[in-house]
């Protein structure tokens, strides 16, 4: 039989508001996950302090020294989620045979977590936590959201519609996802590369505790064209397509203008001569735009450079893990 040692893994930047009743839910959750004998007594919730300008390292020491079942992971300085993440769980791979990753603002209910667990003790290696709607988002955060997902789908970036980073990976699935060396990361895009049997537990979001969402539109374009960019190459083929559709109506205009010359009418028009130079001019720097991108993404990760940097772990060992 699988072990059954649970991590929750909680990203945080500037969570000082909402940390503490986190923690009580969680620290909660997994003494009723212990009573229930689902879980093993060395079952964790793991805080990655990504950074934060403000007190929530403090908060999680403290956190960590009242309450053992608390631990935290402090990085060296802000990586942006999906890093935090990733740092939270190699660190929780090692010590845990199943994580569940969720965020710190207690959008993700938290009692989802015993479906995702039941799962795993059923054989699952991946279950993903989707949301069954959208009633508490703003109209705003809907509709981008959504077309978000629209887009990646059309751009040829497959995602698990409607799931965002709350999953439970059981540990040979964290040890594939330990192979995807990728500086530039889309953990929801290559989670479902790994592979191995998954299933899906259906969720309500809730509304953010306290605080501050963390992604602004601009961070969330950022992050759909990372999404996109790391995902598929279908935007280079696009250009392809493109080329292949401009070069064809050149042709036929170029007929056009020989019967038209050889018929005597020869045309005195600027205009069309200048929308087209204005119209190729712009495909042409924005197919050179996209193809940017990708060598960007190339030199970025031509560098290997590391994902993240450990500054202390806080796990009631040693206590300190410097790296
Ligand atoms: N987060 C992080 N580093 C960052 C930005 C955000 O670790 O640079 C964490 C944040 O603390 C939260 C999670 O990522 O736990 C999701 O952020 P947020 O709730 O602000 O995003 P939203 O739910 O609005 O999309
Ligand atoms: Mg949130």
């Amino acid at each position: 039989m699988r072990g059954n040692t649970l991590y929750i893994v909680v990203p945080c930047y500037n969570e000082e508001e909402v940390l503490p009743e986190t923690a009580r839910r969680l620290g909660d959750k997994l003494k009723s996950l212990m009573n229930a004998g689902k879980i093993s007594p060395q079952s964790r919730a793991l805080f990655v302090n990504d950074g934060s300008k403000d007190k929530t390292w403090e908060i999680i020491t403290r956190l960590h020294g009242e309450n053992p079942l608390l631990c935290g992971v402090n990085l060296s300085r802000n990586r942006g989620h999906q890093n935090a993440l990733l740092a939270g769980l190699m660190t929780a791979k090692d010590r845990a045979d199943m994580v569940i990753s969720m965020d710190a603002d207690l959008q993700d209910d938290v009692d989802a977590a015993d479906a995702m667990v039941d799962k795993y003790l059923a054989g699952a290696d991946i279950v993903y936590g989707v949301r069954s709607s959208r009633k508490t988002d703003t109209f705003f955060k809907r509709t981008t959201a959504e077309a978000f997902y629209r887009m990646m789908d059309l751009l040829g970036a497959e995602t698990v519609f409607n799931h965002a980073d709350y999953r439970l990976m059981s540990k040979r699935a964290l040890e594939g996802l330990a192979q995807f060396k990728e500086v530039n990361l889309f953990l929801r895009g290559i989670v479902p590369m790994i592979g191995y049997p998954t299933d899906t537990v259906e969720y309500e979001r809730g509304e953010r505790f306290a605080g501050e969402s963390k992604y602004p539109l601009k961070k969330m374009l950022s992050f759909a064209l990372e999404g996109v960019t790391s995902l598929s190459v279908k935007p280079l083929r696009m250009i392809t397509g493109l080329g292949f559709l401009v070069f064809f109506v050149s042709l036929i205009m170029i007929v056009y203008n020989v019967v038209r010359w050889a018929t005597g009418n020869t045309v005195a028009g600027w205009a069309s001569l200048a929308c087209s130079v204005w119209f190729i001019g712009g495909l042409i720097l924005l197919s050179l735009g996209v193809i940017g991108e990708y060598i960007g993404k190339l030199y970025m990760e031509s560098k290997g450079r590391p994902r993240f940097i450990i500054q202390q772990v806080l796990d009631g060992g040693d206590g300190e893990t410097e790296e």
